[in-house]
């Protein structure tokens, strides 16, 4: 082998190497670390997509540093999570994410790389939800209905019109059943009936704008 090509594939791996362990995302606030390269340029693309779809439904665009972690492991029954104190991501890689998701659940029938894609949404719209225009202690059910609604609006017509027709869904949900004692300790049914209260409304968009500055509340005093 000429020398010349020799130092060019040592080059080359050092680049593949240096871009695995942390890869700014175009979008300057964001960069993606872990050994999935591939999967850190979809997430990247991803990225791109939820800016836009923030600007459409009234939200807030990126204004943190985020990096966002590729992990081969989490904790049994989690896909992703956003450490709010850490301005950071963790979420499966396809893969990995593909064994521990719930293919029972309402986004079961979505191929893996459709899902991966609306989780990446999902985390990201926890990252820009405003605690200022929150009155109360909290506003965790506000907060996680918004990355439930943009992850719903990530996806294609079709998947949409898949869960508008489940008919597990068709039922009237009201607000007052999405409360924080149902988040905690009825995660599943809490999730169930965000996706049926999602799937009902006909402006999801608005409706968001409307929780993100505070019109519309979800959640209430403790006292
Ligand atoms: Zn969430």
């Amino acid at each position: 082998m000429p020398k010349w090509m020799f130092l060019s594939l040592v080059l080359s791996a050092f680049t593949l190497e240096a871009h695995a362990d942390d890869m700014p995302c175009e979008n300057p606030l964001v960069s993606v670390t872990g050994q999935h390269p591939r999967v850190a340029e979809s997430i990247c693309d991803a990225v791109e997509d939820t800016e836009a779809l923030f600007q459409m439904c009234n939200l807030p665009t990126l204004q943190r540093l985020i990096k966002i972690r590729i992990v081969d492991e989490l904790t049994p029954g989690c896909v992703a999570q956003f450490r709010c104190d850490e301005d950071r991501i963790e979420i499966l890689a396809p893969k990995a994410m593909d064994t521990q998701r719930n293919r029972d659940g309402v986004l079961g029938f979505l191929p893996i790389d459709t899902y991966f894609h609306s989780i990446v949404v999902h985390e990201l719209a926890h990252t820009v939800y405003d605690d200022e225009q929150c009155p109360f202690q909290s506003c965790i059910v506000a907060n996680e209905y918004i990355a439930y609604a943009m992850q719903f609006m990530s996806l294609k017509p079709a998947d949409r019109f898949a869960i508008r027709n489940n008919p597990a869904l068709n039922r009237h949900v009201s607000r007052n059943a999405l409360n924080a004692t149902s988040l905690f300790l009825a995660p599943d049914l809490f999730v169930k009936n965000v996706w049926a209260h999602l799937s009902t409304r006909k402006d999801i968009c608005t409706y968001v704008g409307q929780i993100s500055n505070g019109t519309v509340f979800l959640d209430r005093d403790r006292h």
